[in-house]
Protein backbone atom coordinates (compact mmCIF):
# COMPACT_ATOMS: atom_id res chain seq x y z
CA UNK A 1 0.00 0.00 0.00
CA UNK A 2 1.19 3.67 -1.07
CA UNK A 3 1.89 6.07 2.13
CA UNK A 4 1.55 9.58 1.44
CA UNK A 5 5.48 9.72 2.05
CA UNK A 6 5.43 7.71 -1.04
CA UNK A 7 3.45 9.41 -3.43
CA UNK A 8 4.64 12.51 -5.42
CA UNK A 9 2.76 15.43 -4.99
CA UNK A 10 0.88 16.88 -8.49
CA UNK A 11 3.25 19.80 -9.60
CA UNK A 12 1.50 23.11 -10.90
CA UNK A 13 -1.19 22.36 -13.17
CA UNK A 14 -0.66 25.04 -15.76
CA UNK A 15 -4.14 27.14 -17.11
CA UNK A 16 -5.04 25.24 -20.18
CA UNK A 17 -4.61 26.68 -23.61
CA UNK A 18 -7.37 28.00 -25.54
CA UNK A 19 -8.89 26.01 -28.13
CA UNK A 20 -11.62 27.70 -29.37
CA UNK A 21 -12.72 31.27 -30.43
CA UNK A 22 -12.86 34.12 -27.67
CA UNK A 23 -16.18 34.80 -27.64
CA UNK A 24 -15.25 38.70 -26.22
CA UNK A 25 -14.47 41.20 -29.35
CA UNK A 26 -12.27 42.52 -26.97
CA UNK A 27 -10.64 39.82 -25.55
CA UNK A 28 -10.28 41.42 -21.78
CA UNK A 29 -10.44 39.58 -18.83
CA UNK A 30 -8.19 36.97 -18.02
CA UNK A 31 -9.93 33.59 -18.62
CA UNK A 32 -7.88 31.86 -21.49
CA UNK A 33 -11.32 31.70 -23.61
CA UNK A 34 -13.76 28.94 -25.11
CA UNK A 35 -12.60 25.23 -24.41
CA UNK A 36 -14.76 24.18 -27.81
CA UNK A 37 -13.15 23.85 -30.99
CA UNK A 38 -11.90 26.39 -33.21
CA UNK A 39 -14.84 27.37 -35.57
CA UNK A 40 -14.86 26.32 -39.35
CA UNK A 41 -17.43 27.92 -40.66
CA UNK A 42 -18.64 26.30 -44.46
CA UNK A 43 -18.26 22.48 -42.20
CA UNK A 44 -20.20 20.58 -39.71
CA UNK A 45 -17.71 21.55 -36.89
CA UNK A 46 -18.93 25.76 -38.02
CA UNK A 47 -18.77 26.02 -33.61
CA UNK A 48 -18.81 22.33 -32.24
CA UNK A 49 -18.00 20.80 -28.83
CA UNK A 50 -14.83 18.34 -29.03
CA UNK A 51 -16.10 14.89 -29.07
CA UNK A 52 -16.11 12.69 -26.44
CA UNK A 53 -15.09 9.38 -27.12
CA UNK A 54 -17.29 7.12 -29.09
CA UNK A 55 -19.46 9.57 -30.59
CA UNK A 56 -20.30 9.38 -34.09
CA UNK A 57 -18.82 11.05 -36.65
CA UNK A 58 -20.34 14.01 -38.85
CA UNK A 59 -22.00 12.80 -42.06
CA UNK A 60 -20.30 12.84 -45.31
CA UNK A 61 -23.09 13.60 -46.88
CA UNK A 62 -24.80 17.52 -47.13
CA UNK A 63 -27.84 18.98 -49.45
CA UNK A 64 -25.35 19.29 -52.20
CA UNK A 65 -25.38 15.23 -52.58
CA UNK A 66 -29.55 15.71 -53.10
CA UNK A 67 -29.76 17.56 -56.14
CA UNK A 68 -33.00 17.00 -57.71
CA UNK A 69 -32.39 14.86 -60.34
CA UNK A 70 -32.33 17.30 -63.54
CA UNK A 71 -29.78 19.57 -62.08
CA UNK A 72 -26.02 19.68 -62.49
CA UNK A 73 -23.20 20.08 -60.16
CA UNK A 74 -21.04 23.25 -61.78
CA UNK A 75 -18.10 24.81 -60.85
CA UNK A 76 -19.28 26.99 -58.08
CA UNK A 77 -23.39 26.31 -58.07
CA UNK A 78 -25.52 24.38 -59.01
CA UNK A 79 -27.02 24.11 -63.30
CA UNK A 80 -30.89 24.20 -62.74
CA UNK A 81 -32.42 23.23 -66.03
CA UNK A 82 -33.85 26.15 -68.47
CA UNK A 83 -36.79 27.82 -67.40
CA UNK A 84 -36.53 26.71 -64.19
CA UNK A 85 -37.39 29.15 -61.18
CA UNK A 86 -35.79 29.13 -58.04
CA UNK A 87 -38.77 29.55 -55.17
CA UNK A 88 -37.13 28.56 -51.47
CA UNK A 89 -34.09 29.79 -50.25
CA UNK A 90 -32.49 26.37 -50.76
CA UNK A 91 -32.93 26.74 -54.54
CA UNK A 92 -31.32 30.03 -54.56
CA UNK A 93 -28.55 29.34 -52.52
CA UNK A 94 -27.77 26.00 -54.92
CA UNK A 95 -27.56 28.79 -57.63
CA UNK A 96 -25.57 31.11 -56.02
CA UNK A 97 -27.71 33.21 -55.40
CA UNK A 98 -27.59 35.64 -52.27
CA UNK A 99 -31.54 36.41 -51.04
CA UNK A 100 -32.36 39.94 -49.03
CA UNK A 101 -33.17 37.36 -46.58
CA UNK A 102 -29.89 35.74 -46.54
CA UNK A 103 -28.51 39.15 -46.27
CA UNK A 104 -30.81 40.15 -43.50
CA UNK A 105 -29.87 37.15 -41.60
CA UNK A 106 -26.01 38.29 -41.97
CA UNK A 107 -26.63 41.54 -40.48
CA UNK A 108 -28.48 39.64 -37.45
CA UNK A 109 -25.47 37.42 -37.09
CA UNK A 110 -22.82 39.69 -37.11
CA UNK A 111 -19.95 37.00 -37.16
CA UNK A 112 -21.41 35.54 -40.94
CA UNK A 113 -21.15 37.60 -43.80
CA UNK A 114 -24.09 36.66 -46.71
CA UNK A 115 -21.94 34.46 -48.87
CA UNK A 116 -21.79 32.27 -45.50
CA UNK A 117 -25.01 32.28 -45.11
CA UNK A 118 -25.78 31.28 -48.48
CA UNK A 119 -22.99 28.61 -48.02
CA UNK A 120 -24.71 27.21 -45.27
CA UNK A 121 -27.90 27.30 -47.26
CA UNK A 122 -26.47 25.15 -49.87
CA UNK A 123 -24.97 22.61 -47.58
CA UNK A 124 -28.33 22.03 -45.53
CA UNK A 125 -26.98 23.13 -42.38
CA UNK A 126 -29.01 26.10 -42.19
CA UNK A 127 -32.76 27.27 -43.00
CA UNK A 128 -34.27 30.56 -43.61
CA UNK A 129 -37.67 29.46 -42.37
CA UNK A 130 -39.72 32.27 -44.29
CA UNK A 131 -42.70 31.66 -45.84
CA UNK A 132 -43.23 33.92 -49.51
CA UNK A 133 -46.92 34.95 -47.94
CA UNK A 134 -45.53 35.58 -44.06
CA UNK A 135 -42.93 37.79 -45.85
CA UNK A 136 -45.20 40.14 -47.39
CA UNK A 137 -46.57 40.79 -44.33
CA UNK A 138 -43.15 42.15 -42.25
CA UNK A 139 -41.62 38.88 -41.41
CA UNK A 140 -38.40 39.58 -40.39
CA UNK A 141 -36.08 36.76 -41.36
CA UNK A 142 -33.95 34.48 -39.37
CA UNK A 143 -31.16 32.11 -39.32
CA UNK A 144 -31.04 28.43 -37.96
CA UNK A 145 -28.21 26.47 -38.01
CA UNK A 146 -25.22 26.00 -36.01
CA UNK A 147 -22.73 28.23 -37.61
CA UNK A 148 -25.35 30.97 -36.29
CA UNK A 149 -26.10 31.77 -32.61
CA UNK A 150 -28.54 29.45 -30.84
CA UNK A 151 -32.17 30.50 -31.61
CA UNK A 152 -35.46 29.64 -29.05
CA UNK A 153 -38.74 29.17 -29.98
CA UNK A 154 -42.16 29.64 -27.94
CA UNK A 155 -45.07 27.47 -27.98
CA UNK A 156 -48.60 28.84 -28.11
CA UNK A 157 -52.12 27.96 -29.04
CA UNK A 158 -55.14 27.54 -27.72
CA UNK A 159 -56.45 24.27 -26.14
CA UNK A 160 -60.19 22.94 -25.80
CA UNK A 161 -60.70 24.21 -22.42
CA UNK A 162 -58.26 27.15 -22.05
CA UNK A 163 -57.99 31.18 -24.00
CA UNK A 164 -58.72 32.36 -27.31
CA UNK A 165 -57.20 33.65 -30.32
CA UNK A 166 -56.84 37.31 -28.67
CA UNK A 167 -54.52 35.74 -25.80
CA UNK A 168 -52.83 33.86 -27.96
CA UNK A 169 -51.77 36.61 -30.25
CA UNK A 170 -51.09 38.64 -26.77
CA UNK A 171 -48.94 35.90 -25.57
CA UNK A 172 -47.26 35.90 -28.95
CA UNK A 173 -46.27 39.66 -28.49
CA UNK A 174 -44.87 38.94 -25.12
CA UNK A 175 -42.87 36.14 -25.62
CA UNK A 176 -41.33 38.34 -28.26
CA UNK A 177 -40.37 40.50 -26.37
CA UNK A 178 -39.30 38.25 -23.87
CA UNK A 179 -36.34 36.89 -26.43
CA UNK A 180 -38.64 34.44 -28.85
CA UNK A 181 -36.72 34.18 -32.15
CA UNK A 182 -39.71 31.98 -33.66
CA UNK A 183 -43.03 30.51 -32.03
CA UNK A 184 -45.60 27.92 -32.74
CA UNK A 185 -49.22 27.43 -32.98
CA UNK A 186 -50.25 24.66 -31.50
CA UNK A 187 -53.79 25.72 -31.28
CA UNK A 188 -56.53 22.23 -30.33
CA UNK A 189 -59.24 24.65 -29.26
CA UNK A 190 -61.10 27.57 -30.62
CA UNK A 191 -61.39 28.93 -34.18
CA UNK A 192 -57.86 27.08 -35.34
CA UNK A 193 -57.54 28.79 -38.85
CA UNK A 194 -58.60 32.68 -37.31
CA UNK A 195 -56.68 32.27 -34.18
CA UNK A 196 -53.62 30.88 -36.86
CA UNK A 197 -54.03 33.65 -39.77
CA UNK A 198 -54.05 36.34 -36.48
CA UNK A 199 -51.19 35.10 -35.17
CA UNK A 200 -48.94 35.13 -38.62
CA UNK A 201 -50.30 38.89 -39.35
CA UNK A 202 -49.41 40.13 -35.99
CA UNK A 203 -45.93 38.11 -35.51
CA UNK A 204 -42.46 39.66 -37.18
CA UNK A 205 -40.80 36.18 -35.77
CA UNK A 206 -41.64 33.16 -37.95
CA UNK A 207 -44.20 30.62 -36.91
CA UNK A 208 -44.06 26.87 -37.41
CA UNK A 209 -47.52 24.61 -36.84
CA UNK A 210 -48.18 21.21 -36.48
CA UNK A 211 -51.06 20.86 -39.31
CA UNK A 212 -52.53 17.28 -38.31
CA UNK A 213 -53.66 18.75 -35.54
CA UNK A 214 -56.38 21.03 -37.78
CA UNK A 215 -56.65 17.88 -39.39
CA UNK A 216 -58.86 16.39 -37.05
CA UNK A 217 -60.94 18.97 -35.81
CA UNK A 218 -64.50 17.64 -36.58
CA UNK A 219 -63.36 14.05 -37.81
CA UNK A 220 -61.66 11.22 -35.99
CA UNK A 221 -58.00 10.46 -37.02
CA UNK A 222 -58.78 7.10 -38.38
CA UNK A 223 -60.90 8.95 -40.78
CA UNK A 224 -58.04 11.26 -42.20
CA UNK A 225 -57.48 10.73 -45.94
CA UNK A 226 -54.26 11.30 -47.89
CA UNK A 227 -56.71 14.39 -49.57
CA UNK A 228 -57.20 15.58 -46.28
CA UNK A 229 -53.93 15.99 -45.35
CA UNK A 230 -52.41 17.73 -48.49
CA UNK A 231 -55.26 20.09 -48.45
CA UNK A 232 -54.56 21.17 -44.71
CA UNK A 233 -51.28 21.80 -45.68
CA UNK A 234 -51.80 23.57 -49.00
CA UNK A 235 -54.10 26.44 -46.73
CA UNK A 236 -51.65 26.62 -44.08
CA UNK A 237 -48.91 27.59 -46.43
CA UNK A 238 -51.33 29.75 -48.27
CA UNK A 239 -51.61 31.17 -45.14
CA UNK A 240 -48.20 32.07 -44.56
CA UNK A 241 -46.83 29.28 -42.33
CA UNK A 242 -43.33 29.37 -41.88
CA UNK A 243 -42.36 25.55 -40.73
CA UNK A 244 -44.06 23.21 -40.53
CA UNK A 245 -43.60 20.07 -38.46
CA UNK A 246 -44.56 16.66 -40.24
CA UNK A 247 -44.16 13.99 -38.29
CA UNK A 248 -43.41 11.49 -41.06
CA UNK A 249 -40.66 9.33 -39.54
CA UNK A 250 -43.19 7.21 -37.52
CA UNK A 251 -43.21 4.26 -39.32
CA UNK A 252 -45.57 1.06 -39.01
CA UNK A 253 -42.54 -1.36 -38.47
CA UNK A 254 -41.60 1.09 -35.41
CA UNK A 255 -44.53 0.57 -33.37
CA UNK A 256 -43.36 -2.68 -31.76
CA UNK A 257 -39.98 -1.04 -30.31
CA UNK A 258 -42.73 0.93 -27.56
CA UNK A 259 -44.61 -1.81 -26.47
CA UNK A 260 -41.83 -1.88 -23.24
CA UNK A 261 -41.21 1.39 -22.74
CA UNK A 262 -42.86 2.93 -19.38
CA UNK A 263 -44.83 5.81 -21.18
CA UNK A 264 -45.15 4.69 -24.71
CA UNK A 265 -45.69 7.50 -27.22
CA UNK A 266 -46.07 11.47 -25.80
CA UNK A 267 -45.94 13.33 -29.18
CA UNK A 268 -49.40 13.62 -30.32
CA UNK A 269 -48.86 13.90 -33.54
CA UNK A 270 -46.81 10.67 -33.05
CA UNK A 271 -50.04 8.71 -31.12
CA UNK A 272 -52.30 10.17 -33.79
CA UNK A 273 -50.98 8.63 -36.56
CA UNK A 274 -49.80 5.69 -34.91
CA UNK A 275 -53.35 5.09 -34.22
CA UNK A 276 -54.26 5.51 -37.97
CA UNK A 277 -51.55 3.04 -39.12
CA UNK A 278 -52.99 0.60 -36.74
CA UNK A 279 -56.70 0.63 -37.86
CA UNK A 280 -55.78 0.72 -41.00
CA UNK A 281 -52.86 -1.61 -41.32
CA UNK A 282 -51.08 0.62 -43.30
CA UNK A 283 -48.21 2.90 -43.73
CA UNK A 284 -47.62 6.12 -41.91
CA UNK A 285 -49.86 8.68 -44.61
CA UNK A 286 -47.52 11.64 -44.09
CA UNK A 287 -44.91 8.96 -45.20
CA UNK A 288 -47.13 7.66 -48.12
CA UNK A 289 -47.71 11.29 -49.66
CA UNK A 290 -44.23 13.01 -48.20
CA UNK A 291 -43.35 14.04 -52.08
CA UNK A 292 -46.63 16.23 -52.56
CA UNK A 293 -46.02 17.59 -48.88
CA UNK A 294 -43.04 18.50 -50.88
CA UNK A 295 -44.14 20.09 -53.66
CA UNK A 296 -46.57 22.41 -51.66
CA UNK A 297 -43.90 23.50 -49.55
CA UNK A 298 -41.44 24.16 -52.27
CA UNK A 299 -43.90 26.32 -53.29
CA UNK A 300 -44.44 28.71 -50.92
CA UNK A 301 -40.98 28.07 -49.23
CA UNK A 302 -42.55 26.60 -45.95
CA UNK A 303 -39.56 24.21 -43.91
CA UNK A 304 -39.92 21.50 -42.99
CA UNK A 305 -39.25 20.65 -38.99
CA UNK A 306 -39.10 16.90 -39.35
CA UNK A 307 -41.65 15.97 -36.31
CA UNK A 308 -39.72 13.49 -33.44
CA UNK A 309 -43.21 11.41 -32.93
CA UNK A 310 -41.15 8.62 -31.28
CA UNK A 311 -39.50 10.90 -28.56
CA UNK A 312 -38.70 9.50 -24.88
CA UNK A 313 -41.35 10.95 -22.83
CA UNK A 314 -39.33 9.89 -19.49
CA UNK A 315 -35.42 9.36 -18.82
CA UNK A 316 -36.09 5.32 -18.29
CA UNK A 317 -37.13 5.38 -22.84
CA UNK A 318 -34.26 7.69 -23.67
CA UNK A 319 -31.99 6.89 -26.58
CA UNK A 320 -33.76 3.15 -26.91
CA UNK A 321 -34.41 1.51 -30.80
CA UNK A 322 -37.88 3.49 -31.16
CA UNK A 323 -36.22 6.73 -31.09
CA UNK A 324 -32.91 6.31 -32.97
CA UNK A 325 -34.94 4.25 -35.51
CA UNK A 326 -37.00 7.06 -36.61
CA UNK A 327 -34.05 9.32 -36.52
CA UNK A 328 -32.59 7.55 -39.38
CA UNK A 329 -35.85 7.62 -40.79
CA UNK A 330 -35.55 11.44 -40.58
CA UNK A 331 -32.26 11.47 -42.49
CA UNK A 332 -34.19 9.62 -45.11
CA UNK A 333 -36.49 11.78 -45.39
CA UNK A 334 -34.48 14.94 -45.15
CA UNK A 335 -32.70 13.26 -48.36
CA UNK A 336 -36.04 13.47 -49.87
CA UNK A 337 -36.90 16.93 -49.33
CA UNK A 338 -33.58 17.91 -50.60
CA UNK A 339 -33.81 16.75 -53.74
CA UNK A 340 -37.35 18.81 -54.09
CA UNK A 341 -35.62 21.72 -52.99
CA UNK A 342 -36.66 22.09 -49.31
CA UNK A 343 -35.03 23.59 -46.17
CA UNK A 344 -35.22 21.34 -43.31
CA UNK A 345 -34.74 20.94 -39.74
CA UNK A 346 -35.05 17.67 -37.14
CA UNK A 347 -36.95 18.10 -34.06
CA UNK A 348 -35.45 16.48 -31.23
CA UNK A 349 -35.83 15.00 -28.04
CA UNK A 350 -37.87 15.30 -24.98
CA UNK A 351 -36.74 13.47 -21.85
CA UNK A 352 -32.90 12.23 -21.59
CA UNK A 353 -30.11 11.85 -18.92
CA UNK A 354 -27.55 14.48 -18.78
CA UNK A 355 -25.18 12.01 -20.02
CA UNK A 356 -26.66 10.68 -23.07
CA UNK A 357 -27.21 14.50 -24.18
CA UNK A 358 -24.28 14.97 -26.75
CA UNK A 359 -24.50 11.64 -28.34
CA UNK A 360 -28.33 12.04 -29.12
CA UNK A 361 -27.39 15.34 -30.70
CA UNK A 362 -24.37 14.25 -32.73
CA UNK A 363 -26.18 10.70 -33.80
CA UNK A 364 -29.04 13.39 -35.10
CA UNK A 365 -25.92 15.04 -36.78
CA UNK A 366 -24.83 12.15 -39.08
CA UNK A 367 -27.57 10.16 -39.80
CA UNK A 368 -29.85 13.60 -41.05
CA UNK A 369 -26.41 15.24 -42.81
CA UNK A 370 -26.11 17.80 -40.59
CA UNK A 371 -29.68 19.26 -41.19
CA UNK A 372 -30.59 21.99 -38.03
CA UNK A 373 -31.49 20.27 -35.16
CA UNK A 374 -34.07 21.49 -32.91
CA UNK A 375 -34.92 20.21 -29.75
CA UNK A 376 -37.58 20.41 -26.99
CA UNK A 377 -35.58 20.95 -23.66
CA UNK A 378 -33.99 17.72 -22.84
CA UNK A 379 -35.57 17.68 -19.34
CA UNK A 380 -32.43 15.87 -17.40
CA UNK A 381 -34.93 14.53 -14.92
CA UNK A 382 -38.92 14.12 -14.57
CA UNK A 383 -39.02 14.73 -10.86
CA UNK A 384 -39.84 18.18 -10.40
CA UNK A 385 -42.99 19.39 -12.36
CA UNK A 386 -43.71 22.88 -11.48
CA UNK A 387 -39.63 23.49 -12.47
CA UNK A 388 -39.14 21.83 -16.20
CA UNK A 389 -38.35 25.30 -17.50
CA UNK A 390 -35.08 24.46 -15.18
CA UNK A 391 -34.68 20.51 -15.84
CA UNK A 392 -34.94 21.33 -19.30
CA UNK A 393 -32.95 24.13 -19.78
CA UNK A 394 -29.95 22.37 -18.33
CA UNK A 395 -30.13 19.83 -20.90
CA UNK A 396 -31.06 22.38 -23.61
CA UNK A 397 -27.67 23.83 -22.62
CA UNK A 398 -26.05 20.99 -23.00
CA UNK A 399 -27.67 20.02 -26.15
CA UNK A 400 -26.75 23.49 -27.91
CA UNK A 401 -23.33 23.00 -26.68
CA UNK A 402 -23.13 19.52 -28.20
CA UNK A 403 -25.19 20.96 -31.78
CA UNK A 404 -28.82 21.90 -30.96
CA UNK A 405 -29.64 25.12 -33.09
CA UNK A 406 -32.67 26.43 -31.74
CA UNK A 407 -34.33 25.10 -29.12
CA UNK A 408 -38.03 24.31 -27.71
CA UNK A 409 -38.70 26.48 -24.15
CA UNK A 410 -40.30 24.43 -21.58
CA UNK A 411 -42.85 26.62 -19.43
CA UNK A 412 -43.06 25.71 -15.48
CA UNK A 413 -46.80 24.97 -16.47
CA UNK A 414 -45.03 21.92 -18.78
CA UNK A 415 -46.93 18.73 -17.87
CA UNK A 416 -49.82 20.04 -15.88
CA UNK A 417 -51.60 22.87 -17.53
CA UNK A 418 -51.57 25.27 -20.64
CA UNK A 419 -48.94 28.20 -19.98
CA UNK A 420 -50.04 31.42 -18.92
CA UNK A 421 -48.71 35.38 -19.38
CA UNK A 422 -46.25 34.97 -16.69
CA UNK A 423 -45.02 30.89 -17.87
CA UNK A 424 -44.18 32.56 -21.44
CA UNK A 425 -41.54 35.29 -19.72
CA UNK A 426 -40.20 32.78 -17.26
CA UNK A 427 -39.95 30.01 -20.44
CA UNK A 428 -38.40 32.29 -22.41
CA UNK A 429 -35.43 33.45 -19.78
CA UNK A 430 -34.62 30.08 -18.78
CA UNK A 431 -34.18 29.58 -22.54
CA UNK A 432 -32.18 32.69 -23.75
CA UNK A 433 -30.35 31.72 -20.83
CA UNK A 434 -29.99 28.21 -21.96
CA UNK A 435 -28.49 29.84 -25.48
CA UNK A 436 -26.65 32.33 -24.50
CA UNK A 437 -24.25 30.12 -22.17
CA UNK A 438 -23.75 27.68 -25.08
CA UNK A 439 -23.38 30.40 -27.34
CA UNK A 440 -20.38 31.66 -25.07
CA UNK A 441 -18.99 27.91 -24.32
CA UNK A 442 -18.90 27.73 -28.16
CA UNK A 443 -17.08 31.01 -28.30
CA UNK A 444 -19.84 32.48 -30.99
CA UNK A 445 -17.55 35.98 -31.84
CA UNK A 446 -19.31 39.17 -29.43
CA UNK A 447 -21.31 36.27 -27.95
CA UNK A 448 -19.87 37.20 -24.57
CA UNK A 449 -19.70 41.68 -25.42
CA UNK A 450 -22.60 42.13 -22.61
CA UNK A 451 -21.34 39.82 -20.13
CA UNK A 452 -18.11 41.29 -19.82
CA UNK A 453 -19.71 44.96 -19.89
CA UNK A 454 -22.11 44.20 -16.80
CA UNK A 455 -18.85 42.40 -15.12
CA UNK A 456 -16.99 46.17 -15.34
CA UNK A 457 -20.22 47.48 -14.61
CA UNK A 458 -20.54 45.26 -11.32
CA UNK A 459 -17.37 45.77 -10.11
CA UNK A 460 -17.75 49.59 -10.44
CA UNK A 461 -20.55 49.05 -7.65
CA UNK A 462 -22.57 51.17 -10.73
CA UNK A 463 -25.77 49.68 -9.86
CA UNK A 464 -27.99 51.40 -13.00
CA UNK A 465 -25.61 50.22 -15.51
CA UNK A 466 -25.72 46.87 -13.61
CA UNK A 467 -29.57 46.58 -14.32
CA UNK A 468 -29.43 48.27 -17.70
CA UNK A 469 -27.46 45.44 -19.00
CA UNK A 470 -29.24 42.98 -17.25
CA UNK A 471 -32.16 40.47 -19.52
CA UNK A 472 -34.73 41.52 -16.88
CA UNK A 473 -33.97 45.29 -15.75
CA UNK A 474 -36.87 45.33 -13.86
CA UNK A 475 -36.83 42.74 -12.34
CA UNK A 476 -32.88 43.07 -10.79
CA UNK A 477 -34.09 46.64 -10.30
CA UNK A 478 -36.82 45.50 -7.70
CA UNK A 479 -34.92 42.57 -6.09
CA UNK A 480 -31.91 44.83 -5.31
CA UNK A 481 -34.35 47.85 -4.31
CA UNK A 482 -36.31 45.89 -1.94
CA UNK A 483 -33.16 47.08 0.59
CA UNK A 484 -31.20 49.78 -0.65
CA UNK A 485 -31.02 52.67 -3.14
CA UNK A 486 -29.17 52.50 -6.24
CA UNK A 487 -26.35 54.84 -4.85
CA UNK A 488 -24.80 52.62 -2.33
CA UNK A 489 -21.76 51.15 -2.92
CA UNK A 490 -22.84 47.44 -1.79
CA UNK A 491 -25.58 45.57 -1.57
CA UNK A 492 -27.81 44.00 1.21
CA UNK A 493 -26.68 40.84 0.11
CA UNK A 494 -23.39 41.19 2.41
CA UNK A 495 -23.58 44.54 3.39
CA UNK A 496 -20.94 47.22 3.70
CA UNK A 497 -18.22 45.34 5.65
CA UNK A 498 -18.19 42.35 3.93
CA UNK A 499 -18.90 43.69 0.56
CA UNK A 500 -16.00 42.20 -1.27
CA UNK A 501 -16.34 44.17 -4.41
CA UNK A 502 -16.21 46.99 -2.46
CA UNK A 503 -12.73 45.78 -0.74
CA UNK A 504 -11.44 44.39 -3.82
CA UNK A 505 -11.86 48.35 -5.40
CA UNK A 506 -10.08 49.69 -2.27
CA UNK A 507 -7.59 46.83 -2.70
CA UNK A 508 -7.20 48.02 -6.38
CA UNK A 509 -7.13 51.84 -5.39
CA UNK A 510 -4.19 50.66 -3.01
CA UNK A 511 -2.33 48.67 -5.11
CA UNK A 512 -2.27 51.26 -8.20
CA UNK A 513 -1.11 53.76 -5.59
CA UNK A 514 -4.18 56.14 -6.53
CA UNK A 515 -4.76 55.53 -3.01
CA UNK A 516 -3.12 57.57 -0.75
CA UNK A 517 -5.16 60.78 -0.77
CA UNK A 518 -8.08 58.28 0.12
CA UNK A 519 -6.09 56.39 2.75
CA UNK A 520 -5.12 60.06 4.27
CA UNK A 521 -8.63 60.79 4.30
CA UNK A 522 -9.50 57.42 6.67
CA UNK A 523 -7.06 58.24 8.50
CA UNK A 524 -8.12 61.76 9.00
CA UNK A 525 -11.72 60.45 9.74
CA UNK A 526 -11.08 57.41 12.01
CA UNK A 527 -9.24 59.85 14.34
CA UNK A 528 -12.31 62.52 13.88
CA UNK A 529 -14.70 59.86 14.75
CA UNK A 530 -12.80 57.25 17.16
CA UNK A 531 -13.91 54.24 18.40
CA UNK A 532 -16.39 53.75 21.25
CA UNK A 533 -16.06 51.27 24.05
CA UNK A 534 -17.04 48.16 22.19
CA UNK A 535 -14.16 49.25 19.41
CA UNK A 536 -16.08 50.06 16.70
CA UNK A 537 -16.95 53.92 15.53
CA UNK A 538 -20.26 55.82 15.64
CA UNK A 539 -20.22 55.32 11.92
CA UNK A 540 -19.65 51.93 12.03
CA UNK A 541 -22.53 49.86 9.70
CA UNK A 542 -23.70 47.75 12.86
CA UNK A 543 -24.66 50.92 14.39
CA UNK A 544 -25.83 53.54 11.29
CA UNK A 545 -26.84 53.00 7.99
CA UNK A 546 -24.75 54.38 4.90
CA UNK A 547 -26.24 58.06 5.15
CA UNK A 548 -26.25 57.93 9.05
CA UNK A 549 -22.68 57.34 8.64
CA UNK A 550 -21.67 60.09 6.06
CA UNK A 551 -22.86 62.46 7.67
CA UNK A 552 -21.44 61.53 11.04
CA UNK A 553 -18.00 61.52 9.29
CA UNK A 554 -18.56 64.27 7.64
CA UNK A 555 -20.01 66.55 10.81
CA UNK A 556 -16.87 65.07 12.49
CA UNK A 557 -14.51 66.19 9.69
CA UNK A 558 -15.67 69.49 9.60
CA UNK A 559 -15.58 69.96 13.88
CA UNK A 560 -11.57 68.24 13.25
CA UNK A 561 -10.83 70.97 10.79
S1 LIG B 1 -22.49 43.39 -0.88
FE1 LIG B 1 -21.86 41.35 -1.59
S2 LIG B 1 -23.34 40.80 -3.22
FE2 LIG B 1 -23.56 43.01 -2.83
S3 LIG B 1 -22.22 43.97 -4.32
FE3 LIG B 1 -20.96 43.71 -2.49
S4 LIG B 1 -19.98 41.70 -2.76
FE4 LIG B 1 -21.64 41.81 -4.26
Amino acid sequence: MSTPESKERTGRIPVPPARGNNPSTTEQGTTPGSFALPPQIGTPYSFSSPDSPGMPEPSDWTAWDFLPGDWQTGEESAVAPDGFEASTQLEHARLGRITPEMRRVAEREGHLSPGQIRDEISAGRMIIPANKVHLSYGLDPIGIGRAAATKINANLGASPLSSSTEEEVAKLEWAVTWGADTAMDLSTGGDLDRCREAIIRASTVPIGTVPIYSMIIGRSVEDLTYDDILEEIEKQAGQGVDFFTIHAGVLREHLPYISDRLIGIVSRGGSLLAKWMITHDKQNPMYEVFDDICDIMSEYDVSFSLGDGLRPGGLSDATDEAQLREVETLGELTERAWSRGCQVMIEGPGHIPFDQIEYNMKYARRACHGAPFYVLGPLVTDIFPGYDHITSCIGATAAAYHGAAMLCYVTPKEHLSLPKREDVKQGCIAYKIAAHAADVALGIPGSRDRDDELTKARAALNWEEHFNLSFDPETARAYHDEDHDADTDYCSMCGHDWCAVRISREIEMFGSGKAMEYAKLAAETLEAVGTAEDGKAPCHSDKVDDVGARDIQQEQLERSR
